[in-house]
């Protein structure tokens, strides 16, 4: 696997439909916030959610900082709502 692929590589690009990949900070709040605008889902506490995201951050599946190789999911959003575990075989949290 090529490390565009992984993300672990300094590519920032999509090999498969070429555009970014990598979000800024801003960009990921602004799709956060859209993503929760409207909707009330259950969430967890502020301190599970820095638990789960630590554990996201030293993870080798995590690509382009934001998104998990799993399931394709921003963490920045799966990490915040009740009722989802990691996706991972041997999930993290
Ligand atoms: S959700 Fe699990 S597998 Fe995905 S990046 Fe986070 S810790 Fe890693």
């Amino acid at each position: 696997m090529s490390e565009a692929a992984t993300g672990r590589g300094q590519p920032s690009d999509c090999p498969g439909c070429g555009i970014s990949v990598r979000l800024s900070p801003g960009e990921l709040e602004r799709i956060v916030a859209e993503y929760f605008r409207g909707s009330v889902p259950e969430l967890v506490g502020v301190e599970e959610q820095e638990r789960r995201l630590a554990l996201c951050g030293e993870c080798p599946d995590l690509l382009y900082g934001s998104t998990c190789r799993h399931c394709g999911c921003l963490v920045e959003v799966r990490a915040r709502l009740a009722g989802l575990a990691c996706p991972a075989a041997m999930s993290r949290w």
